[in-house]
């Protein structure tokens, strides 16, 4: 049996970095409805021309609104932002039939101020 040196690794990543990217869950709002929806489709993990045929839009389009996405949301990379976007579904899924919402209130959309 091996004893790990290295035992220092079970640190939780959270507390190891002083990171959490859902505290960019804030910063979501700053995006239009179309960015939601890219950047819902970037947490399913999709690569550009996946997101290019499910939003029926170019490839160099769906570029153009991660860019934005990112620079937006304060993050430096699309995995960075994909990853906000895994963790912050409930935020940015605006489905009512959505079962990931932890306990919304269900029936009426919320936080859809319009434009
Ligand atoms: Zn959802």
């Amino acid at each position: 049996m091996t004893t790990r040196s290295e035992a220092g690794d079970a640190t939780c990543p959270y507390l190891r970095t002083g990171r959490d990217p859902r505290s960019a869950a804030w910063r979501l709002e700053s995006l239009t409805g179309r960015e939601k929806e890219v950047l819902l489709l970037l947490g399913m993990g999709l690569g550009n021309r996946q997101l290019a045929q499910e939003l029926g839009i170019a490839e160099r389009t769906v570029k153009a609104h991660i860019a934005s996405i990112v620079g937006k949301i304060g993050q430096e990379t699309r995995t960075q932002a994909a990853i906000v976007s895994a963790l912050a579904h409930d935020v940015l899924c605006s489905d009512p039939s959505c079962t990931r919402h932890p306990a919304k209130v269900s029936g009426r959309h919320r936080g859809h101020a319009a434009a």
